[in-house]
């Protein structure tokens, strides 16, 4: 079956920012503007042609497991914890769901109040930036990569570029989150996917993939607690670690997850059928 592919591949990669960071400008080559989980915020350094973002030279510690960036991994999930409810309240699961129009509105909006939420006193300023994703046509860990002419393109991940660029602690949880995306995607399966063109269930999916990410950051967090003398955190979730994400569990009757799988469907036919007539008018 012929699918229109683009606007599900911007599965929410997960935001990051640091204090006083920028606005991202502009950048040669960036993901989709999509949360995800660990990339710095300020504006990234120019990349070469078909290299992922990079972020601006010190603007994630190298290291994360020094007494001293203690402060920065606390920060990190204080807004790993923000951005996994705010995508709760784009979720079925919110009692008072705010909606969008679609997934990219779904990250726009989120995106916009994350950063409006960096620049008060309490986000510590700064802005959001993506970093990388999964591909959902199989599953897979992909960069985004968005070209000078504001087209993205997929690019095969890169793990040692990762491992140039983050630090172990926040590398680990940026891929807790997008294995949480994995799941989702390969349970999903193809009869399913369409699931993941509906703001609503990637906004569950987000929420999942969020506190996967925010448990390995706690852990980290308080094992260097420990040997820094530090208090250390508890932090807060809303999903039960076992919590799969598919339409009957997002969606808050079977009845509703199976209107929208019907309806989905539908639009899909009809998308088909209307490419069929153009193709054959060629
Ligand atoms: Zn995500």
């Amino acid at each position: 079956m012929k699918r229109t592919r683009l606007a599900l591949l911007l599965l929410p990669l997960a935001l990051h920012s640091q204090s006083g960071f920028q606005l991202p400008t502009p950048k040669p080559i960036a993901p989709p503007p999509m949360p995800a989980p660990g990339q710095p915020a300020r504006a990234p350094a120019p990349a070469k042609a078909g290299e992922p973002a990079s972020p601006a030279p010190g603007s994630y510690p190298k290291n994360c497991d020094r007494c001293e960036d203690y402060p920065k991994l606390m920060k990190e999930l204080k807004e790993q914890e923000w951005l996994r409810s705010k995508f709760h309240e784009y979720s079925p699961w919110s009692s008072y769901q705010l909606s969008a129009s679609d997934v990219e509105d779904l990250q726009r909006r989120v995106t916009r109040s994350f950063n409006e939420w960096l620049n008060t006193p309490a986000g510590g300023g700064g802005a959001g930036a993506p970093a990388m994703g999964t591909n959902p046509d199989d599953c897979t860990l992909v960069f985004f990569v968005k070209g000078p002419d504001g087209k993205t393109t997929i690019k095969p991940y890169d793990e040692k570029w990762m491992r140039d660029h983050y630090c172990p602690t926040v590398l680990a949880f940026m891929k807790a989150h997008e294995a949480s995306h994995q799941r989702t995607c390969r349970e999903l399966g193809a009869k399913n996917k369409n699931f993941l063109t509906r703001p609503e269930f990637v906004a569950a999916d987000e929420v999942k993939a969020y506190e996967a990410g925010i448990r390995v950051l706690e852990k980290a967090i308080n094992d260097l607690a420990k040997r820094c003398h530090e208090e250390g955190t508890t932090a807060t979730y809303k999903l039960d670690p076992n919590q799969k994400i598919s339409p009957s569990t997002v969606y808050k009757t079977e009845e509703e997850a199976r209107r929208i799988a019907d309806l989905l469907e539908r639009q899909q036919r009809e998308a088909d059928a209307q490419k069929n007539k153009n193709q054959g008018r060629k």
